[in-house]
This record gives C-alpha cells, structure tokens and sequence, in this order.
C-alpha cells in the first residue's frame, strides 16, 4: 500500500475550489497509482459551505481519497503537506483601492507563509493563484525563509493555456501539435503572450505568423483581457478553467513536462533583465520534479518593452508591501 500524500487548498470552498477537489481526488495531479489526503483550509464563515463540498468528495466515492482534514487554521492544514495549493484570496470589494487589496491580501500570505514555514514537508511544491498572485507568492515566500525558494510558484498557467487556444484557432492546427509557446510576467493586463518561438509540428509558427498587427492589436491584448470577456459573459470569474490551469502546473511540475515548455511564474534570478525580488512569468521544463527556466532566449526591443511594463508594475506592488515583510 502506497503511503498518501498530502495535498492542502486554501479557499477550498470558493468556486474555484469546486472545480478543482474532485480533479484532485481523482488523480489528475499525482496520477491513478497514489492515495491523496486532502487538507482543506477555510475562513470561519466559510466552513459551512466546505462541509457540504465535503460531503460531494465523500459520495464520489474516489477510491485514492483516502482521507480529508478541514480546519480554519493554517498549521493544520499544512502539516506535513506534500503539496499546497493557495487559492484563498480577498477578493475586490467595490470601492476597494489596488493598494487595500494588495495589503488585505498581504496580510493573510504572510501570515499562510509563517504557518508554511513551521508545518509543510520540507520539499513540499507551493502554488499561489489567489490574486494578486506573483506578489502573494513573494510574500508567502519571504514568510517562509527556512524552505526552498524553488519550491514556490504563482500561477499564469491559465493565460498559457488561453494563448495556446487562440493560436491553435488562428493557425488551424491541432493544440497538441504547438509548443514552445510563452506567456512572460505578472499575471495581469501587463502579461505578454510570446509566439516568436513557438513551433506548429516543429516548424516555426512564427514564420508564417508575420502579422505584427495580429500579434499586437488581437493576439496579446485578447489573451490578456480573456479573464475580463468570462466574467462579462459568466457574471462570475472563470474557475473550471482556472483549475485546470492548476491541475496542468502541478502535474507538470510533479510528474515532468516531457521536454515540453510551460509558463510559470518563478521567483526571479536576474536573468531576460528581470531584477530580482518579484515573481515573473517564464517558459520552463520541468524534469524529475524540478523546474528549469528556458534560457538565453533572444529579446528584441518589442519584447524587452513587454517585459518592462510587468517588471515596473511588479516592482510597483513590492514597494507596497515591502515594510510588511
Ligand atoms: P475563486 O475561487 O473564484 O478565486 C480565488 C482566487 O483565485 C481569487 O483571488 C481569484 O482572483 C484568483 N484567481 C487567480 N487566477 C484566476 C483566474 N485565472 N481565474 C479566476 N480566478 C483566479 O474565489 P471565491 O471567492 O469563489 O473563493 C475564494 C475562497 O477563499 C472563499 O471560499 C473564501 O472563503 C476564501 N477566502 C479565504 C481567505 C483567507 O484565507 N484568509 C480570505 C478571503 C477568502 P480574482 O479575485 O482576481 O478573480
């Protein structure tokens, strides 16, 4: 019998979380072949609605499910944990500034991060989605100096997979026949989706994508506003998307890439001029549970002009929480 491995959420009971448990539980992370303990960690008023998700995973009856912990307190959700999934975020109220939002949020990561510190296994792989993401993952991260800082990530797997969708439309060719696609930054309005080395069946797509035109008036701004088109079209914020966005982030980083390239965002390592101290967006390869950054790729004037409006805007968001850390 295969010991269990430990997968904490946080926000379990948000609509994201919905879509998100029952893929866990069955497999689609670690694979047909491991037990999973999931640790689910709600704010107070939010147990109620977690107990009846609960009482969902329990009737699918998921035979690797071998047991699940709910609590509102993060030491006990990331006890020993494998895996944590940070999904809980303070949402925007109406009337809320940027700046409230950021400190509102900075304040549960850091708190999260101390509790990650103390509990999680010391390998355990950590990803933040709640928003704003890169700079959640870096406060959680900074609250957690005894852990590794390649085990931290933030999500813009999500804006990978939109741009991959769109140029597989636009070209007329399979998605799986695509690689080698990029989406650089802050997973925001400033993120750059990045086709210049992209491959269709392992001929460059670039090649016979010259319509800079496309690229920049369709292309990047439709990827980057895709999350505003699904809240107009839904009423609410995309979540089956955004979990599997995370089910695709953490099964690649858990079970490998294949060589392929994914988007992560990373903690910076000065490399594509991006300083350190933020969380940037970033091809890699992930192998054998280690993520590998994509380098020495070309960046042309177009591109470092990309990168710079995430970088100044991340740069911006540190500055505001910095006297937190
Ligand atoms: P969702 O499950 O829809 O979203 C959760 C977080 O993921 C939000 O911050 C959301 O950002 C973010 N997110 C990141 N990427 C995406 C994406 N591509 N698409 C959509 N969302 C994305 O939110 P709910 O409000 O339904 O659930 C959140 C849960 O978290 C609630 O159950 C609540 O109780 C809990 N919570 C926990 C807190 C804590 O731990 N202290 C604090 C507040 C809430 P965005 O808002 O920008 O869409």
């Amino acid at each position: 019998e295969k010991k269990p491995i430990r997968i904490a959420v946080t926000g379990a009971a948000g609509q994201i979380g919905y879509a998100l448990l029952f893929r866990i539980a069955k497999g689609d992370i670690t694979g047909t072949n491991q037990p999973i303990i999931l640790q689910l960690l709600e704010i107070p008023s939010s147990q109620q609605a977690l107990k009846g998700v609960v009482m969902e995973l329990e009737d699918c009856a998921f035979p690797l499910l071998s047991d699940i912990i709910v609590t509102d307190d993060p030491s006990v959700a990331f006890q020993d944990a494998n895996m944590v999934i940070m999904v809980g975020a303070r949402p925007r109220s109406k009337g809320m500034e940027r700046k409230d939002l950021l400190l509102a949020n900075a304040e549960i990561f850091k708190i999260q991060g101390s509790a990650l510190n103390q509990c999680v296994a010391r390998d355990a792989k950590i990803l933040v989605v709640g928003n704003p993401a890169n700079t959640n993952a870096l406060i959680a991260m900074t609250s957690a100096p005894d852990l590794d800082r390649n085990n931290f990530s933030a999500m813009i797997r999500l804006d990978h997979n939109r741009a991959l969708s769109i140029l597989a439309k636009k070209i007329g060719s399979p998605i799986s026949q695509i690689s080698q696609l990029i989406v650089w930054g802050n997973h925001s309005p400033t993120m750059y989706a990045d086709y210049r080395f992209a491959l269709n069946s392992d001929q460059p797509l670039a090649y016979n994508l010259q319509d800079e035109n496309w690229n920049t008036e369709v292309f990047i701004p439709t990827v980057a506003q895709r999350g505003t088109a699904i809240i107009e079209a839904r009423g609410v914020s995309s979540a089956a998307s955004a979990a599997n966005a995370i089910i695709d982030h953490m099964r690649d980083w858990v079970m490998g890439s294949n060589g392929r390239w994914v988007s992560m965002a990373l903690p910076s390592d000065g490399s594509y001029g991006v300083p350190e101290g933020i969380f940037f967006g970033v091809p890699a390869i992930c192998e054998n549970g280690v993520i590998k950054r994509v380098a020495n790729l070309e960046i042309n004037e177009f591109s470092k002009r990309k990168l710079q409006s995430s970088v100044d805007e991340l740069m911006g968001e540190r500055k505001l929480i910095l006297s937190m850390l």
